[in-house]
């Protein structure tokens, strides 16, 4: 249990129940290949069924973190910095991202969009469920959306959220791992018949880095 002086400084973002960070290679979209230090914050109640880090749900059993702490631990790695989950935007992102500008950070964030946008964001990867979809604030904001690909019906609801976004959004359709190859073929299909879209493949799990 914790207390609720810590409760509090959850509520306002000063802590965060930090679940890992790691530096590591960015496996996925645009910034594929591009060396950073992940934060994944702890609490997502969106509930994807094929979720990857369904242990990242409870935000009660991942540890009240100091966002200085986290800070100070990230700029020892690395000056870019992905924040993700969980999903981040449970919580109110504006400490954490301000503590980190203040350390000059490429700040990035990959988000379902289901709560309200907070932070401030050099780059932000949407990824939507359609079990709860983004605030529509958020759409014009998305640097690059990323849907997962569990079935063909998941392609209709790519185009669906890529009528929301800007013009200059890039648009990826990744597999869901587990589905990989069924999903690969379909995916390949498409992008060569709409190739407004691209390929992302999770590049991490093929390298077996974290
Ligand atoms: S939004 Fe992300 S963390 Fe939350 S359940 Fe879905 S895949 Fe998992």
């Amino acid at each position: 249990m914790i207390s609720e002086d810590t409760r509090e400084l959850v509520d306002r973002g000063i802590m965060l129940p930090l679940m890992e960070e790691f530096y590591t290679i960015q496996g996925e979209g645009f910034h594929k290949g591009t060396a950073a230090y992940f934060i994944r914050i702890g609490g997502c109640d969106v509930g994807c069924h094929w979720c990857d880090v369904k242990e990242s749900w409870d935000a009660e059993v991942h540890p009240p973190t100091h966002v200085g702490q986290i800070v100070e631990n990230a700029v020892k790695f690395s000056k870019t910095i992905v924040i993700t989950g969980g999903e981040p935007l449970t919580w109110d992102m504006t400490a954490l991202t301000s503590n980190l500008k203040k350390q000059a950070c490429d700040i990035h964030i990959e988000t379902s969009g289901a709560y309200d946008l907070t932070g401030i964001w050099d780059w932000i990867c949407l990824s939507p469920k359609k079990i709860k979809l983004p605030k529509p604030e958020i759409y014009p904001l998305a640097n690059e959306l990323k849907v997962i690909v569990f079935n063909k019906h998941d392609l209709k609801f790519a185009e669906e959220q890529a009528a929301k976004v800007s013009e200059n959004c890039i648009l990826y359709l990744q597999p869901e791992w587990s589905k990989r190859e069924e999903i690969i073929p379909l995916i390949v299909d498409y992008v060569m018949a709409n190739p407004r879209w691209k390929v992302s493949l999770q590049t991490h799990k093929y390298l077996n880095i974290p």
